[in-house]
Parts: C-alpha cells; sequence; structure tokens
C-alpha cells in the first residue's frame, strides 16, 4: 500500500506519502510560524487563508519528492478532526478533489489517533495494547489503547494542556517567538537552575491521571513580574543578571511541569496494568515530546516500572503528514475507510468534519473497582 496523508487541523500544513511497510517517501511541512509570531497566536480566518494559499504545492511536493503519481495511490487519509473546522475543510477539500479526480477511496483520521499511532511506524513491533501520553499544544491525554480504533481515556486536561504553558512561558519571558515556545524554553532552561524558583506540582490533592497547567502558568506570570525583569529587551541584548533571572524562571518552570507528567504517568501506568497487565510500553508522542528534558524524566519513570518508552523522533512528534498517512494505513488495512468522492463534488458539500471529537472513552476508576 502507498498512502498520501494531508494535515491542516491547526498551524501547520503537512503532506507525506508513506508505505505499508513504514518506508516514508517523502515529508513536506510548511509551518506557519512566522504568522503567529506577528500576531502572538493563531487566528481561525488567518490559519485558514495560509492553509489554502499553501496546500496545492506542499502535497504536490510530497507527490514529486516521493516519486509518486496519483494513480498509484492506494488511498488518501485526512485528518478530520479535532482542530479548527476552517483550518480542517482546507486538507479535507484537497483530499476530496484529488481522491474524486482518481477515484481513490479516503480515510479520515483522528489527529491525536495519528500523533499515538505514528509510534507504530517508528517501531514496527509494538503491539496493541499499550500506553501512550499525548502532550502539545492543545492536548494532555493519557490513553490506553486496548487495539485499532479501541481507545480508554485514562486522563485528559481540565484546563490548560503543557504546550500552551511552554508557549505562554516562552512569550512572557520575551522570547524569540518565530518558532513555537517550547524548544526555546527547553534551551534557555539549561542555563537556569531548576529548584531556584519554588513553584507548586499542580493538582497534588487529586489521586487521579487528569492534568492542569493553568495554574502554573498563574505563577510563572507572577515569578516574572516580581523579579522584574526587563522582557521588552531580546536575551541577547539582556543583562547577565536579568539572563540568569530568565534562565531560572524556564528552568524552574520546566521541572515542576515535567514533575506533573511524571507523576500522572506513573498513576497511570498502575491503572493501565490494571485493565491490561500485558501492556510493554508507554508511548509518548505530540510536539511536547520532542523535549529531550521530557523524555529523559519520563524514561526513568518507566524503568522503575520495568516497562519501555517508544518516542518518535521530533519530526514525527509535533504534526506532521506521515502519522496522518500512516494511520490511514492502519484503517485502510482493515477495511475501514470511505468509497471515491464523486470527481465534480460540489464546492458546497458538506464536509464531515469533527472540531471535538474525544479519543476513546472516559475511564471511570471508582465505577470499574466497584464491578
Ligand atoms: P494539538 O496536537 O493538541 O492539536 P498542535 O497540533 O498545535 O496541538 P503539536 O504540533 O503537536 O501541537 O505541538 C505543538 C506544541 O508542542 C507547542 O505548544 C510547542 O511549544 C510544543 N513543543 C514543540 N517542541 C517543544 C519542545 N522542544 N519542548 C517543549 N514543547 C515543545
Ligand atoms: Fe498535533
Amino acid at each position: 500500500l502507498v498512502v498520501l496523508g494531508i494535515e491542516t487541523s491547526c498551524d501547520d500544513t503537512a503532506a507525506a506519502v508513506v508505505r505499508s511497510n513504514g518506508e516514508i517517501l517523502s515529508q513536506v511541512v510548511s509551518s506557519q510560524a512566522d504568522l503567529l509570531a506577528q500576531y502572538g497566536g493563531v487566528a481561525p480566518k488567518m490559519a485558514e487563508e495560509a492553509h489554502a494559499k499553501v496546500i496545492d504545492k506542499v502535497v504536490q511536493d510530497a507527490l514529486d519528492k516521493a516519486k509518486i503519481a496519483e494513480t498509484d495511490l492506494s488511498a488518501v487519509a485526512v485528518t478530520i478532526g479535532p482542530g479548527l473546522s476552517l483550518c480542517l475543510r482546507v486538507g479535507v477539500q484537497k483530499a476530496r478533489n484529488l481522491a474524486g479526480r482518481f477515484t481513490k477511496p479516503i480515510v479520515g483520521v483522528h489527529h491525536m489517533e495519528a500523533h499515538a499511532l505514528v509510534a507504530r511506524l517508528v517501531k514496527q513491533e509494538l503491539e496493541f495494547p499499550f500506553l501512550v501520553l499525548l502532550i502539545s499544544g492543545g492536548h494532555n491525554l493519557l490513553i490506553l489503547a486496548r487495539d485499532l480504533g479501541q481507545y480508554v481515556q485514562l486522563g485528559t486536561a481540565i484546563d490548560d494542556a503543557i504546550g500552551e504553558a511552554y508557549d505562554k512561558t516562552a512569550k512572557w519571558l520575551g522570547l524569540d517567538m518565530r518558532r513555537s515556545g517550547g524548544p526555546a524554553i527547553e534551551e534557555l532552561a539549561r542555563e537556569g537552575d531548576p529548584e531556584s524558583v519554588k513553584f507548586s506540582t499542580p493538582m497534588k490533592q487529586h489521586k487521579d491521571c487528569n492534568f492542569s497547567y493553568a495554574g502554573l502558568k498563574t505563577q510563572v506570570r507572577l515569578a516574572i513580574e516580581s523579579k522584574k525583569i526587563n522582557v521588552e529587551i531580546p536575551l541577547s541584548f539582556s543583562s547577565v543578571e536579568d539572563r540568569c533571572s530568565r534562565a531560572d524562571i524556564a528552568a524552574s518552570f520546566q521541572r515542576v511541569a515535567v514533575l506533573h507528567l511524571e507523576e500522572r504517568c506513573e498513576r497511570a501506568i498502575d491503572w493501565a496494568m490494571n485493565i491490561e497487565p500485558s501492556i510493554k510500553h508507554l508511548v509518548v508522542s505530540g510536539g511536547v515530546a520532542s523535549n529531550q528534558y521530557v523524555r529523559a524524566r519520563l524514561d526513568e519513570v518507566v524503568k522503575r516500572k520495568s516497562l519501555q518508552l517508544v518516542c518518535p523522533p521530533p519530526s514525527l512528534c509535533t504534526d506532521n503528514g506521515v502519522m496522518v498517512a500512516w494511520t490511514g494505513i492502519e484503517h485502510f488495512r482493515m477495511g475501514r475507510f470511505d468509497p471515491p468522492p464523486p470527481a465534480d463534488e460540489p464546492e458546497d458539500v458538506v464536509y464531515d468534519l469533527r472540531p471535538r471529537w474525544p479519543l476513546g472513552e472516559e475511564y471511570d476508576k471508582g465505577r470499574s473497582e466497584a464491578r
């Protein structure tokens, strides 16, 4: 099988061509980072226009680089949710036009499932069931993947996700936002003392697997204000003291943000082992999983529990087309796909878009134990 994957759910326009043996034939990403830096966030209408401007070229580049003609494709996979509908629509329209013209089946893909399943492309011997931690800009999920399409949600963010906290911390510290905030914090944190600012770990008293980063964000903002750092001055021109204070806050924030992940993962492993005693792996994916400190800390957790960590390379952790193509392959070979759309589908047709789309059912620990 050879599948084209298209991803436009948020701020990256991505496409890739992947074979069912896991071979990545091409991978193209066009990022809106410059736009984001200029306007300080994603405005749906602007993001939609940015996707629309580059989608044809991104898809064509992916096909050219893979040296694959449309007629050679087995199917077209596209993210249909969760995400911004205006943005999702651009990808879905492109996918359906192409699939209609060349009579190819379509696979509608769940963006978070794709973040999780790409681990099976990276590590072919990764079998269900396994535990997954998904950490990105909009999501913080602990999922027990029991089988393809069969997921149990052990925990989720009750407010902000960790990526959002990284991005805001970077913004408030006046770091270079031409790329996302995460990498900037990770880099600066290496210079700082992680014990210098005493932030408190979120949700200590809640013995569950949910996450909360809104409180930590507030603690960080107050710390920046109280240190009277001049965040208007770019980091490379700031005084030695200012630079140290900024690095200390970055390091202290990162320590506690990740400690929260460690505590939740440890508990989730216990829960998951109760449901599926045969699990052997913790998969960590989503943009924040490209962080080296996060990987190292979570590796310690899984070792203590005698599991193995599976973490895709950074380019497959952040939004990409490969994960969509791969998830398309997984579903396609189980016979889960839609027939080719009509070649002359009208532009105003209503697509199946799922801006809010939970991945699997929520786990109710109390009820399960009472059974
Ligand atoms: P979602 O998947 O929830 O819809 P998204 O698609 O915007 O969100 P991804 O591309 O998966 O997100 O991840 C982007 C997030 O990952 C951003 O918040 C970014 O700051 C964060 N991130 C990227 N690299 C790093 C890093 N090295 N350290 C920490 N965070 C990082
Ligand atoms: Fe994502």
